[in-house]
């Protein structure tokens, strides 16, 4: 069994924060990850500025007190810059933007692994590159620094161009609140890996999974409401995921029926744990995703556009059109 390293802390100590006094932190994007983590930088003793294009999220951060500049002006004041902007546009902005502003003892920081660990990023040498990554959407990555719970992270070192760039990158995950929920030493290769893994192999087989057992249950005569609302339109299984996390996978099985336990467990029993699904997941993670195939296909201009009809097709399937029907009787 493969453990990592965590870097767990009580308390956000200001001690341990050293790593980032007397340097400029600049957070790129006043978006969901964005807003919050400069929210928490600040509420942690710093003055971050934010960059931001001129626009709503300007105007917002601004009313909160924040120093908004454009990108590349914060870029170039900042000795830290966190690149908080959405994955496709980085390339570019790096590019463009931030890089030019960046010097020699500089360090930039992504709160994804996916476009370092794919080579989409043109870092100047002598720059730092580091992850810290909330496993969390962005309004609970400020509530949960709010109320202290914290939040997992993934950290790591991407190029240790000063020789401490462990110290912003665990001063930073500290100063984020990243540290109370548990900073996971890992790197951009696996973080960029396993959300890949997650998006490619487990979500596609859970929506097969409900897309088959719709039509199945459908075809043995049943009603769209009563199958829809089985399988997932009444928040059921949210629950249950919910359970997963805090009580483990089978320990939440205590919370269903002794009827549903053992139903469960024969036919979880009678599954081949090394067939064609284990296979199509091995595939999908060497193949697909550790190959760089996917990062290639999905840089090429006309992916967009096949995502977007790919979309539509979705939205056109017979499931989709009976889940607004369902919806709609029931008054959603
Ligand atoms: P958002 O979609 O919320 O980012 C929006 C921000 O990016 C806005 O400030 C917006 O500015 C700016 N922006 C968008 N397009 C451009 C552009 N073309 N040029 C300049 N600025 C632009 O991003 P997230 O916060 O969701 O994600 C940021 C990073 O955090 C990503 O690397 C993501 O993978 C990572 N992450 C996200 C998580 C999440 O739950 N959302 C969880 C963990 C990591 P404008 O006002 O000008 O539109």
């Amino acid at each position: 069994m493969a453990h990592a390293e965590i870097h767990h802390d009580r308390s956000i100590d200001t001690a341990d924060l050293a790593a980032l006094s007397g340097r400029t932190v600049a957070v790129l994007g006043a978006g969901n990850q964005g807003a919050a983590q400069a929210a928490n930088l600040r509420d942690s003793g710093f003055t971050p500025l934010i960059g931001n294009r001129d626009d709503e999220y300007a105007i917002v951060a601004r009313e909160q007190g924040f120093d908004v500049r454009p990108i590349a002006e914060a870029a170039a004041t900042a000795d830290i810059a966190l690149l908080l902007v959405p994955d496709e546009v980085q390339p570019d902005l790096v590019r463009d933007e931030v890089a030019p502003g960046l010097r020699a003892g500089d360090a930039l920081v992504v709160a994804s692994g996916y476009n370092w660990h794919f080579g989409l990023l043109e870092v100047p040498e002598g720059v730092d590159v580091v992850m810290v990554a909330p496993r969390m959407i962005g309004a609970a990555v400020r509530d949960r620094y709010v109320d202290r719970h914290g939040f997992p992270c993934f950290v790591s070192v991407e190029r240790d161009a000063t020789g401490h760039a462990w110290d912003t990158t665990l001063a930073l995950a500290r100063a984020i609140g990243g540290t109370l929920g548990g900073a996971i030493v890992s790197s951009a290769r696996e973080e960029a890996a396993l959300d890949l893994f997650s998006e490619q192999a487990v979500w596609p087989a859970i929506l097969d999974i409900l897309r088959t057992a719709h039509r199945v249950a459908v075809g043995a005569g049943f009603t769209e409401e009563a199958v829809l609302n089985e399988l997932y339109l009444s928040a059921e299984p949210a629950e249950v995921l919910a359970h997963m996390a805090r009580d483990g996978l089978f320990g939440q099985l205590g919370l269903h029926s002794r009827t549903s336990q053992y139903g469960q467990l024969r036919a979880l029993a009678a599954l081949d744990e090394g067939g064609e699904l284990a296979q199509r997941f091995a595939r999908v993670m060497h193949e697909d995703i550790l190959s760089g195939a996917f990062a290639r296909e999905w840089s090429r201009p006309e992916a967009g556009e096949r995502l977007d009809a790919m979309r539509r097709e979705a939205d056109a399937t017979p499931l989709a059109v009976a889940e607004g029907e369902v919806r709609a009787r029931l008054g959603e």
